[in-house]
């Protein structure tokens, strides 16, 4: 680390303190490559699913905009949009989940609730959502200054 010359030890132990939050700030922000991405579908496939659910894929594509995953089961491919990215750990998680599901069950129905109920967080994650969602509506975000 380079630290500027001329700083009393106070300002030094102030100073590498600001840069190690920096750090931490960046690191949980770090997102997930697609092989983490990978490995993450399959830890929570044993989790939840008994290790049923085994995509051949899973990675991020940016051309979703409507939808926060989706999967192709023929092929065992999972998608995640680009903007859960930033988004907490267990909305993430749910949408692999969903995704994950989904190539056990198509659709919506009953049985594909069922089993999606064994990640505790689904309706957490969803309400979660929905918020993102809803405010992408608002003519101006609450708090926002108004130009
Ligand atoms: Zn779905």
């Amino acid at each position: 680390m380079l630290i500027p010359a001329r700083m009393s030890e106070a300002e030094e132990k102030r100073w590498v303190t600001v840069m190690l939050n920096k750090l931490a700030a960046q690191e949980s922000k770090r997102v997930l490559g697609d092989a983490e991405l990978a490995e993450r579908a399959e830890r929570l496939s044993a989790q939840y699913f008994g290790g049923r659910a085994r995509p051949a894929s899973v990675r991020w594509v940016t051309n979703q905009n409507t939808r926060w995953g989706s999967c192709t089961p023929s092929e065992g491919s999972i998608r995640l949009s680009h903007r859960l990215q930033g988004m907490p750990e267990y909305v993430v998680d749910y949408v692999l989940c969903h995704e994950l599901a989904h190539l056990l069950v198509p659709g919506h129905g009953p049985r594909f609730w069922r089993l999606l109920e064994a990640y505790p967080r689904t309706e957490r994650a969803r309400g979660y959502l929905e918020g993102v969602v809803a405010a992408d509506r608002l003519p101006h975000a609450p708090g926002a200054r108004d130009e």
